[in-house]
């Protein structure tokens, strides 16, 4: 008869615990699962709920622009070996299906905005027209794209992410359920962080100019006013008299702050600034993300970079 004493039952149960606990993480990377993301903000996003269980292809990389993307063959081929392709939805990937059509892939395509309630697009009507459009290609449709501007809306996509991510890889669902919750609740903290940001700043100071209108699930949860540009036109090299036009809009409607980011020629921001007085706030991440090592590198990057950006601006003009 073997007689164990409790004490040792307990020391032989903590030893078991301590060996799961110690047991080495990591997966081989051939056992990763493979999966496509449309564009860089949306892989950030997969990185953090899949972690090392997903090998992530990224189509439209840091700085690209998803509006204009036009996929080469190597992308159909990386779709094709693809298990998962996470799309944003809302019409921001508008090649998508013709790639996944071409790939022959049999990924499931994974919308990862399911569920966000979608606002009307700004650009959408004759109010703004191509003026709205300037610098940037923009080809909406009926909605706005660019939700994952509000935090809120995030915490949507990152269930959607775990939702798929297990459905595909049933073994990983702890770590899947693990990891979008602690980066849920991170963006919970995030979110009261950008609340608090703004809210230091009086209500009348908060409107400002982008030549992007990326920002309107941001203007909608935070409360800032983005005011469509006037006068710009799709040229390269906007006219004096567009100029003028964008200026007396600055002055009229008590703009803070301009954030233009395709107005790449110096002369002209320096210009503005100081004809107007108004201040020239930076480089504002709409779209993707910066490369390593940039401002704005992951998703809670980019919003702290933005928030950053647009307090400072609005705050000492
Ligand atoms: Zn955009």
């Amino acid at each position: 008869m073997i007689v164990v004493s409790r004490r040792s039952l307990f020391a032989a149960t903590a030893t078991l615990a301590l060996a799961a606990a110690t047991r080495p993480l990591a997966v081989a990377a051939e056992t990763r699962l493979p999966v496509v993301a449309s564009f860089s903000i949306l892989a950030d996003l997969i990185a953090r709920v899949g972690g090392e269980r997903v090998t992530i292809s990224t189509l439209v990389g840091p700085n690209g622009d998803a509006h204009v993307f036009q996929p080469k063959p190597s992308d159909a081929k990386t779709l094709a070996a693809a298990k998962l392709v996470f799309v944003n939805g809302l019409g921001f990937e508008g090649w998508m299906d013709r790639l996944v059509a071409a790939s022959g892939t049999r990924a499931a395509v994974v919308v990862a905005s399911k569920g966000v309630v979608p606002q009307k697009a700004e650009d959408e009507g004759e109010a703004h027209g191509a003026e709205a459009k300037a610098g940037h290609d923009h080809d909406h449709g009926a909605f706005d794209p660019h939700a994952w501007q509000s935090i809120d809306n995030v915490k949507l996509y990152v269930a959607n992410i775990r939702d798929a991510l297990i459905v595909a890889d049933p073994e990983g669902r702890e770590v899947y359920t693990a990891n979008a919750a602690a980066f849920t609740s991170e963006l919970a903290g995030l979110d009261a962080e950008v609340r608090a940001k703004i809210a230091a700043v009086p209500a009348a100071r908060r409107r400002v100019i982008t030549s992007h209108d990326a920002f309107g699930y941001f203007a909608t949860t935070y409360g800032i006013e983005f005011v469509a540009p006037q006068g710009l036109s799709t040229d390269a090299e906007p006219s004096a008299k567009a100029v003028a036009a964008l200026i007396r809009q600055i002055r009229r409607e008590h703009i803070t702050a301009v954030f233009i980011e395709n107005m790449t020629d110096g002369r002209l921001v320096k210009r503005i600034a100081k004809e107007t007085g108004v201040v020239l706030g930076g480089e504002l991440y709409s779209d993707s993300l910066s490369p390593k090592g940039g401002p704005a590198s992951t998703y809670v990057d980019m919003v702290r970079n933005n928030v950053k950006l647009l307090t400072a601006a609005m705050a000492d003009s």
